[in-house]
């Protein structure tokens, strides 16, 4: 009887341990991706999953299988397969998510209800969501406190696993309900107008990808990592975050390969961001809907669709944001410090809920990630646990002055303003503004007094 290997958010071979424990069994195996629509990821994300579908595809058949994919609801798809192929055991690697634990709860006590063996193991974290906990046994709401925490009880994860050398693979001769044709068209792309084109030109998904780009950033990014991290024209970060999002590469395997490496702790630290992002998330899994502090339930939010259209669409007048918003539409990521750029004004100049900026970077992200998502958008809206204080207020030229000195990042993403010197680039309002490039949305005084007043009848419960 052959072992179903399900695959969710882990597209890879090594350091996958339902897969290894598939090989320890000496059974066949059948690889298998559901599309349940129930939890497919946002657009941008849905075209990284077509790609790893793909990708984790080509690496099987190099061993001699193949990757199934199936669409419809898992519990139910789950359930045919076996019935189907005479399967008695089935495994997977967790997810944390409210959703997904709810799902795979479910799915293992209806499997297991019927005889067949069920065997999770941890996702691809440094840690299980609920290791690093305070002395009391709490969830650490604070980052510091939760790396100091870390380091302390749990100074480095688990060795990553190798790649399993061979597979025997369980053959699927005649197709049960809800599987795609293979290599056919699994309905995750977009079709009129397709907007993929700036995603295909930056990106390769796959295993194999995340493994080169890494190795690279070890040759390249030692030096310069630490200092020009927050210079978004650089390109001094790894770049890693979609990779690690579908799993083709683990925390383990870039903890351990940068540890070897002599990489700066800083790096080590912004892996555990992620990681403290989930803790947060297995402990407040409505992290993206709530404010984690309730006093914000009572902030005067503005209803502002077309100010929200302009955000989106890099409109706003403002060269930074509106770099960083187009970056994102291009390329389905952007730099981190811009990231806390525009999340900052959205929330902030404009007076728009952090939940609609929430949920423009969950369908625009391929790195989209229901914890470090909306984690970050707390923390920016001054709304989290661990968060910057809202009427610490950014400067959206001052950031621009300071991280993008000589406009480069703006002169890639707004060619308008690329005549523009280095001077005036920040700040194209106070000189001429080229043709097609709008005036300020908002002007900045006005857009701090108006949010630090909202701010504060909302203590004042006015
Ligand atoms: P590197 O600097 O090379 O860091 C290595 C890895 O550490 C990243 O790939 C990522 O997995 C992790 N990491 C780094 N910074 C953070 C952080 N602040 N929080 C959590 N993990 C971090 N990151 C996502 O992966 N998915 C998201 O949906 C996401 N949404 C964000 C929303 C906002 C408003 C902000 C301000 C940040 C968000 N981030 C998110 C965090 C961060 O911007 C990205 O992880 C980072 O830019 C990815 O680039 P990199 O791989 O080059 O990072």
């Amino acid at each position: 009887a052959p072992t179903i290997v399900w695959f969710r958010d882990d597209f890879r071979l090594a350091d996958n341990p339902a897969l290894l424990e598939a090989e320890k069994l000496h059974k066949p195996i059948l690889c298998v991706v559901i599309l349940d629509e129930a939890h497919l990821p946002g657009a941008a994300a849905r075209w990284w999953l077509d790609r790893a579908i793909r990708s984790l595809d080509g690496d099987l058949r190099r061993m001699g299988g193949s990757l199934h994919v199936f669409r419809g609801p898992a519990g139910q798809v789950l359930t045919e397969i076996v019935s189907h192929t005479g399967a008695d055991t089935v495994v997977w690697n967790r997810r944390y998510d409210l959703k997904g634990r709810e799902t795979d709860t479910a799915i293992k006590a209806g499997l297991r209800a019927e005889g067949i063996a069920v065997h999770s193991f941890p996702g691809g974290l440094l840690h299980e969501p609920w290791r690093i906990r305070t002395r009391a046994g709490g969830q650490y709401k604070i980052f510091t406190a939760f790396w100091r925490g870390m380091r302390e009880t749990h100074p480095t994860p688990f060795p990553p696993a190798p790649a399993p050398e061979k597979l025997a693979f369980a053959p699927l001769a005649s197709p049960p309900a809800g599987l795609l044709p293979q290599q056919g068209d699994y309905g995750l792309l977009p079709t009129r107008p397709d907007w993929t084109g700036g995603l295909q030109e930056m990106w390769t998904p796959g295993e194999g990808e995340a493994h080169d780009r890494f190795a690279h950033f070890m040759r390249d990014g030692l030096d310069t990592y630490a200092t020009a991290r927050d210079f978004p024209a650089e390109n001094a970060s790894s770049r890693l975050s979609p990779f690690l999002r579908f799993g083709h590469v683990t925390a383990a395997q870039i903890w351990h390969g940068a540890t070897e490496k002599g990489f700066p702790e800083r790096f080590l630290m912004e892996l555990a961001w992620r990681d403290f992002a989930w803790s947060l998330l297995f402990s407040a899994p409505d992290m993206a809907t709530r404010n984690l502090r309730p006093e914000f339930d009572a902030m005067p939010w503005r209803d502002d669709p077309a100010g929200l259209a302009r955000w989106q669409q890099g409109q706003t007048g403002y060269p930074l944001v509106d770099a960083g918003m187009r970056e994102l539409w291009h390329t389905g990521w952007m730099h981190n410090r811009v990231r806390m750029v525009v999340a900052s004004f959205l929330v902030k100049h404009l007076l728009i809920d952090w939940r609609q900026g929430e949920q423009w970077f969950a369908d625009t992200l391929v790195d989209h990630d229901p914890a470090s998502n909306p984690m970050n958008w707390q923390w920016n809206a001054g709304t989290g646990v661990d968060a910057a204080p809202y009427f610490r207020i950014m400067n959206p030229v001052l950031q621009s002055r300071k991280f993008d000195p000589h406009g480069a990042y703006i002169r890639r993403w707004v060619p308008e303003l690329a005549c523009l010197s280095d001077k005036a680039i920040h700040t194209p309002w106070e000189t001429e503004i080229p043709r097609g490039y709008p005036a300020p949305i908002v002007d900045h005084r006005l857009a701090r007094e108006r949010a630090l007043h909202a701010w504060k009848t909302m203590g004042s419960g006015a």
